[in-house]
């Protein structure tokens, strides 16, 4: 294993019962001034974090297995990020790249460029926001194609701003009363080994979703697909072989621009640069975010030249987009992702992850389904024995987890998911700790 030094020590300890006095304090405090409608998945307040431990305010160490939901993929406080930010701040904070423009802009685009899955001529965009690099996908995807049907799918997650509500699959809590939402949203049957009839392949599932969009849409109507390879909120849902390419194939042949939403599944999370790669499928438009910066705040599209060069000037920006401080960040963990070999380490990761969950799948009856990819690993809690959603089951392994000290994400359509998305930096021992743990709380919970 690559050698990583850590500032804090990479142990789960706990001082305090779960919630401490402090957070428990913080908490109290919180409700006079943030409304309930911001959710936190945990009730433990950050002091510190280095690589994947969080230290809270009571001075408790936890293990942290959702990397601030697939963020901080190098570590929640990577040395050579930190120096970046440091040094970057010590010059300028901000000029706006639409007024005075800078240097760091330009290296974070060739990067992605030579990043980015295909070898054709590339152009790039940088926002703030997954959200917003999804919203400017699809504007340049109807800009170039004069288009404006987009395609999205069962499961899908593309964020909270009002069109990617709408392309957003789940009502409760990402839409409910907050439409109406953007038009010209539709749809389609997503590929679901686990729930999809038995021997459905991944070509067959696109079919499935083709025939839906000739039949319904029309091609010739269609500005963009948009899909997460790997579907992350809805699920960690990872499609049948075949399916990823036979659509973008389809969408080459009919003039639809295949986007790609990296968000989460993008910068070595998956094995891969991008989790496309996987199938050597190339997107035309691929978004990214979360875990491109080590946690400062920076998205991007990145897509062939020949359609985002037909924007008019002035059509794509915004303030902060490109912001100098997280341009500086992005290229430190870029670095670092290559120095510490991140994408072998998290396949690495998954070998042992999956390993030993399919093994305690084999001896419990209610994990329907273990599947993932890389340091992207989800199982799916079941009613014993059935294929049946057991979201109850899986809120009480995630809150017996926490109260050992370790933060587990869930996730799903159904609620059902556990999903796993350590810090790539993650030391053997810690791992294999943490899993300890989600083990023992599954037996127990299951019982
Ligand atoms: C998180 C996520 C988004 C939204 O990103 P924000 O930065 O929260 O706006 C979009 N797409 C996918 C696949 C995501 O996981």
């Amino acid at each position: 294993m690559t050698d990583i030094t850590y500032r804090l020590p990479q142990k789960r300890h706990l001082v305090t019962e779960l919630p401490g006095p402090r957070s428990s304090e913080l908490a109290a405090r919180r409700t006079s001034v943030i409304p309930a409608g911001v959710g936190s998945s945990v009730p433990v307040y950050a002091a510190d974090a280095d690589g994947a431990v969080i230290v809270d305010v009571d001075g408790n160490s936890l293990i942290d297995l959702g990397s601030g939901i697939a963020v901080t993929n190098v570590g929640a406080s990577d040395p050579r990020v930190a120096q970046a930010v440091r040094d970057q701040v010590g010059h300028f904070t901000h000029t706006c790249f639409m007024v005075t423009p800078y240097e760091g802009y330009i290296r974070v685009a060739e990067q992605l460029s030579a990043l980015t899955p295909g070898d054709h001529e590339k152009r790039t965009v940088l926002f703030n926001s997954g959200a917003e690099a999804v919203e400017n996908a699809v504007k340049v995807a109807r800009l170039a194609t004069g288009r404006n049907a987009v395609v999205a799918f069962d499961h899908a997650y593309h964020g909270r701003t009002n069109l990617t509500m709408a392309l957003t699959a789940k009502n409760m809590p990402y839409k409910r009363d907050f439409g109406p939402f953007a038009p010209e949203i539709y749809r389609m049957p997503m590929s679901y080994p686990f729930r999809d009839d038995d021997g459905l392949t991944g070509p067959e599932a696109a079919r499935r979703a083709i025939t839906a969009m000739e039949k319904q849409l029309g091609a010739d109507g269609i500005a963009a697909i948009i899909i997460e390879p790997i579907q992350g909120e809805g699920g960690f849902i990872v499609p049948a072989p075949g399916f990823l390419p036979t659509l973008a194939a389809w969408a080459r042949e009919n003039g639809v621009v295949f986007i790609a939403d990296e968000v989460q599944t993008g910068f070595a999370r998956t094995g891969d640069w991008f989790a496309c790669e996987h199938e050597g499928v190339v997107p035309d438009i691929i978004t990214m975010a979360k875990g491109i910066a080590g946690g400062m705040p920076l998205s991007a599209i990145t897509g062939r030249a020949d359609l985002m060069d037909l924007v008019h000037v002035g059509g794509l920006g915004g303030t902060y987009g490109g912001n100098p401080v997280a341009c500086a960040a992005a290229l430190a963990t870029l670095d670092t992702m290559r120095e510490l070999d991140l994408r072998g380490r998290a396949r690495a990761i998954g070998d042992v992850a999956l390993g030993r969950l399919r093994a305690l799948a084999a001896e419990v009856d209610v994990i329907g389904d273990v599947r993932g990819r890389g340091a992207m690993i989800a199982i799916e809690l079941v009613r014993p024995g059935t294929a049946e959603p057991d979201p109850d089951l899986t809120k009480k392994v995630a809150a017996r987890c926490l109260a050992e000290g370790v933060i587990i994400l869930t996730c799903g359509t159904h609620g059902n998911v556990i999903r796993l998305l350590p810090p790539l930096v993650i030391d053997d021992d810690l791992l294999a700790d943490g899993l300890d743990v989600l083990e023992t709380a599954i037996r127990a919970a299951g019982n």
